[in-house]
């Protein structure tokens, strides 16, 4: 265990073009707000209670370990499906790769670390609410086992930051197997620069795909990563969750969910939700999501070409076969996470129907999404269970039909379903009551709320709060973008 953080770095021996080399701005007065005790752990690092100075003063930024090599890194990307040629890392400080206990490659990022040559009118910081939203979301997307970035520390910087007003300053830690984007790509493919494409896919294959090394590396490396997207659409759908900002700079070649902004988790079931208050058209709604995700990487692709095969037209016909192929390898995944959902281990038909005809039904009686499958996979389904739902009594009679076709026993059942069905998810006006306490120095609800998070699908008396769905009055309807 050591005090120093061990750097072993890769990305900065690519060309200088793929970032600028520069330190965070140091920041005032540094203060330890939340260190991820288990995510430490895993990278190796000591964290107890005598310590915590010199940790704030890393994760602040201001403590630069002896083998970072601290970068800002370079992407473009379309937002909104509008082309935008430079973005990259206008508030964000990649020090170094670390390793963890089991020998993965991990970034290791600091988040509102201050103005970067690609800062664009922004001010390189970011305030304490998202930084709270970004570490419970994240580090909830975890336990409930979807693939995503991580939380390891808040700092707040004892500096303000000035949003539509002043709100205090923070940094978050974040650790990710990759920060690279389809933007990335994009940005030197935008500028007919082929050669770093290239130098940056094989950088990608081999630190993040060594099984596509090879023949056909790169179309290889292309189907892997449209498959793992795809997948993790999958699972946000499964969860209710939506993401606010699928951007192409906000999509990540190694298939983490990454950049909570103005994301999610649905209370009441809606096909159409929104969040984001950016989002006017409703591009990045709930449903869009799958189809959004065939787009960013139909971008990929699109980058990726010359280096598939010399043969243009035959290079575009290898990728156009993969994103024909996308709607259907995500309609399994979905019908798979569904099922599960349900207690479902065969394959039927019409099973696709059955879970569409209760989503439709959730949506029109305004249910809970959450509490709704949990009630389903809680209590014995023949029990009065949702007596009150004209529909969805109706769908409990085709469900219960469905499930005599099951082998497993009820209790097995009720067992698998309840590691399936979260009841703790983060809820938006939870996470406001929590940055509200936050703004006002009280960190008890976040620590608990956390600790609820933890282990999602374990009811406990203490957390019952956390499980309840918003009053009318609560209902967060938007998250802000302001960040
Ligand atoms: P995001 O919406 O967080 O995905 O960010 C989109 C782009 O805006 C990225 O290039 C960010 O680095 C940049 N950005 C966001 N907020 C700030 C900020 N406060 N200061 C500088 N750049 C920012
Ligand atoms: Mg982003």
């Amino acid at each position: 265990m050591n005090f120093e953080l061990e750097f072993n770095n890769t990305f900065v021996n690519l060309p200088d073009k793929f970032y600028a080399r520069l330190k965070p701005v140091p920041v005032k007065r540094p203060k330890l707000i939340k260190i991820n005790k288990e995510l430490a752990e895993y990278l190796g690092i000591e964290v107890n209670n005598t310590n915590s100075k010199i940790w704030e003063n890393v994760f602040s930024g201001n403590k630069i370990a002896k083998s970072a090599e601290p970068l800002a890194m370079t992407y473009a990307g379309h937002q909104f499906g509008h082309w935008v040629s430079q973005l990259g890392d206008g508030r964000a400080i990649l020090l170094g790769e670390l390793i963890s206990k089991d020998g993965y490659r991990k970034d290791i990022q600091l988040k509102g670390s201050g103005r970067t040559p690609f800062s664009r009118m922004g001010d390189g910081r970011a305030w304490l609410g998202p930084i709270i939203r970004e570490y419970i979301v994240s580090e909830a997307m975890y336990k409930l086992g979807i693939p995503t970035t991580r939380a390891l520390a808040i700092v707040e910087t004892g500096e303000t930051v000035f949003r539509e007003k002043e709100f205090p300053g923070a940094i978050l830690t974040r650790v990710a197997n990759s920060h690279i984007r389809v933007g990335t790509f994009q940005y030197f493919a935008s500028r007919q620069d082929f050669k770093s494409v290239k130098i940056l896919a094989d950088y990608v294959i081999n630190r993040h795909y060594p099984e596509c090394r090879g023949k056909n590396k790169y179309i290889e490396f292309f189907k892997t990563l449209a498959n793992k997207q795809v997948f993790l659409i999958a699972k946000w759908m499964s969860v209710g969750f939506i993401h606010g900002v699928m951007n192409t700079d906000n999509t990540s070649i190694s298939g983490e969910t990454i950049d909570y902004g103005p994301c999610a988790f649905m209370d009441n079931f809606s096909f159409n939700q929104v969040f984001s208050s950016i989002d006017q058209m409703g591009r990045y709604a709930y449903k869009n999501q799958p189809e959004i995700i065939k787009w960013n990487l139909a971008c990929l692709a699109t980058c990726l070409l010359p280096l598939i095969d010399e043969d243009e037209k035959k290079s575009i016909n290898y990728a156009q076969n993969i994103i024909d192929g996308i709607a259907n390898t995500y309609e399994n995944f979905w019908l798979n996470n569904f099922r599960t959902k349900l207690g479902l281990m065969k394959k039927e038909n019409q099973d696709k129907y059955l879970i569409n005809n209760l989503l439709d039904i959730m949506e029109k009686n305004d249910l809970d999404f959450t509490i709704t499958f949990r009630k389903i996979s809680s209590l014995e389904i023949e029990n009065n269970l949702f007596n009150d739902i004209k529909d969805l009594n109706e769908w409990k009679i085709k469900y219960i039909t469905r499930l005599n076709k099951e082998q497993q026993k009820s209790n097995d059942r009720i067992n698998n379903m309840q590691l399936k069905n979260p009841v703790y998810i983060p809820r938006n006006h939870i996470i406001e009551k929590v940055i509200n306490e936050a703004l006002g120095n009280n960190y008890t609800e976040f620590n608990l709320l956390a600790e609820a998070l933890s282990n999602p699908y374990k009811e406990k008396k203490d957390f019952q709060k956390f499980s309840k769905a918003p009053l009318e009055k609560e209902k967060v309807l938007k998250t802000f973008c302001g960040t």
